[in-house]
């Protein structure tokens, strides 16, 4: 199940690489940009924005009625018979998850493949958590690992050890999330403990595979970790990088179509000179290769 695979990435490892978005997430960050990402059924997004109130769609089946003269979209009468998204003439449907098997994935990806052969890029799996559907990922694995593809594994690092073992054999590099070092705080920002992820990483580092952490800064929520999460990188052998995200609510609308509340609404965007000091605070601490980002 995945819902989105996306050709000329440049921030998810090395040179244009090609991203495959895992659909389920075991973690629920109140900052999440990919909202469609979490749950591993199919979904359905509506747009109230764009409708035109045209009423094509109404009367084809129960989802889509009128009420006081006006359409209204009644998400939990939806069955995804796809008629509405098919009629629309304002694209206002999109159904976000599709079931493809490993050698559709694969043979989708590898049109890229002149591009990421020209710059040193290769293939990213990322979500949502890939590795919750880790048989899935060894199978597309074999597939380019066969052309000899680079693979990024995409990775929050909530999954059992056993999933990392799985993948490890066709894996170039692991890029891990750090959202927090204080578990509490990481409990309040995701929903889960961070024990799980942190065992992952130290132990992928124990393997001597190449990691790049990524540290999400979302101020008033995991601000104040910045120094934590740079003494424990500092502990590992084989990070070759760590960005530091800006948070950003560019997502907010998604959530309006998915029919769910943005969980943060007033927290402020931090400018880039915020990020930079972050970038120089970890720095500080003794971590090379920082990035701000
Ligand atoms: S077909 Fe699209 S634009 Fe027309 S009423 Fe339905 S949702 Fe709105
Ligand atoms: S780990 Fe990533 S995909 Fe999962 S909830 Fe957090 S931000 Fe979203």
């Amino acid at each position: 199940m995945i819902f989105a695979i996306k050709p000329f990435e440049i921030h998810d490892g090395d040179g244009i690489r090609t991203t495959v978005f895992f659909k389920g997430c075991p973690l629920r960050c109140k900052w999440c940009h990919n909202p469609e990402s979490q749950l591993f059924e199919r979904e359905i997004l509506f747009d109230s924005e764009l409708c035109k109130h045209c009423m094509a769609c109404t009367g084809l089946c129960e989802a889509n009625i009128i009420q006081n003269g006006k359409h209204l979209f009644l998400r939990e009468s939806y069955t995804f018979c796809k008629k509405c998204e098919d009629i629309c003439p304002s694209d206002c449907f999109e159904v976000t998850g599709q079931s493809m098997s490993a050698e559709e994935i694969a043979s989708q990806v590898l049109k890229d493949e002149i591009f990421m052969r020209g710059s040193g890029g290769g293939v990213t799996f990322s979500g949502g958590e890939p590795l919750m559907q880790v048989d899935l990922c060894v199978e597309i694995a074999k597939f380019l690992k066969a052309r000899d593809i680079n693979l990024a594994i995409d990775t929050c690092g909530a999954v059992p050890k056993s999933s990392i073992d799985q993948i490890l054999p066709f894996t170039d590099t692991f890029l891990f999330d750090i959202k927090a070092i204080d578990e509490a705080v990481h409990l309040s920002c995701t929903g889960v403990s961070n024990k799980q992820i942190l065992e992952n990483i130290r132990y992928v580092d124990f393997l001597g595979v190449p990691i790049e952490i990524r540290y999400p800064y979302v101020p008033s929520m995991n601000s104040g970790e910045a120094e934590k999460i740079a003494y424990f990188i500092k502990e590992l052998k084989n990070v070759k990088r760590v960005r530091v995200l800006a948070y950003h609510n560019y997502a907010e609308r998604k959530y309006e179509c998915l029919g769910r509340p943005y969980p943060i609404p007033n927290i402020p965007i931090p400018s880039k000179k915020e990020i930079e000091l972050v970038a120089k605070k970890m720095q500080n601490c003794g971590l090379k290769n920082v990035v701000p980002a």
